[in-house]
């Protein structure tokens, strides 16, 4: 009877997801339960108390792309998922520069932007200065959530009360005349209506994050009939493929790393 030869026992492949979002710990999940995966979620430090995903983590920047690209290398990454927030801009170019660097294949893992519905009174805007440029012309209580950084392009706005939400404390410059309100979602429908109602808020301003967490406020706005300043995302850099869902993502990494192999690329 001749006797089979053993078959090697492959080692995981190690993927390294860009995080610091939600979906970053659901694909995260979603690997660490698949033996042939080893992840690793790396975090830029910038949330005292972060939310931390299972499989390995790593906190701080990476020092550029050519850090980036070192870190890759040294830590044999076979595949890399930008799942960064859709407005971390500079981490998903570093990104592609550090994926070509080190000959890996990039993911980016998007959520979709919101959609306006009937009866909501949205104008887009291409960045929070632009959004500050519009904002007396449409209320004079602004409910500010679009994060504790880039306060300074509101900090002028010395006729307007600011009811400003974040994870962590905002630092100056901000404006003159605001409360802070520390807290991080998901919010619910029935407390963005009584925030609203409470401070007697007139204008919504958000970046366009999409998602279900963050996105009550968008109804409770337009049940209160208040105008909403939407910032627009910066674009996916061009090349990247994208995927909308953590199970997407999924998908990507066992296709580029089983069905293809480690090398293959877009
Ligand atoms: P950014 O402007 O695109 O990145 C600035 C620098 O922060 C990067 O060059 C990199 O430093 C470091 N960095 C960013 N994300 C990192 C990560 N996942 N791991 C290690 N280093 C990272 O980013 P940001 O807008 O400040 O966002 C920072 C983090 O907060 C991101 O992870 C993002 O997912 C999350 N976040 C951002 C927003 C937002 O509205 N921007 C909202 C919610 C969550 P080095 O160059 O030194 O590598």
């Amino acid at each position: 009877m001749t006797v089979p030869a053993p078959v090697p026992a492959l080692a995981p492949v190690h993927v390294l997801v860009l995080g610091g979002t939600t979906e970053a710990r659901l694909l995260a999940e979603r690997l660490v339960g698949d033996p042939r995966v080893r992840v690793t979620t790396s975090l830029a430090g910038r949330v005292a108390a972060p939310r931390l995903p299972p499989g390995g983590v790593r906190v701080g920047g990476f020092g550029g792309a050519d850090g980036l690209a070192e870190w890759v290398r040294e830590h044999r990454v076979d595949a890399l998922v930008d799942a960064t927030h859709p407005f971390a801009a500079t981490m998903s170019r570093n990104a592609v520069l550090a994926a070509a660097q080190a000959h890996v294949p990039l993911l980016a893992l998007r959520r979709p932007g919101w959609v306006a519905q009937d009866g909501d009174r949205w104008h887009s805007v291409a960045s929070l200065a632009e959004a500050a440029g519009l904002l007396p012309a449409l209320g004079e209580r602004v409910f500010l959530t679009t994060g504790r950084m880039g306060l300074a392009a509101f900090a002028d706005l010395d006729g307007l009360w600011f009811l400003v939400r974040s994870v962590d404390a905002p630092e100056p410059p901000c404006p003159a005349r605001m409360e802070v309100l520390l807290d991080r979602g998901p919010f619910s429908l029935e407390g963005e209506r009584e925030l609203i109602r409470r401070h007697r808020l007139d204008v919504l301003v958000t970046k366009d994050s999409g998602g279900d967490a963050t996105a009550p406020k968008l109804t409770a706005a337009r049940e209160a009939g208040i105008p909403v300043v939407v910032v627009r995302r910066p674009p996916v850099p061009e090349g990247v493929p994208v995927a909308a869902t953590p199970d997407e993502a999924v998908e990507w990494v066992v296709r580029k790393l089983y069905a293809e192999g480690p090398a293959a690329s877009g």
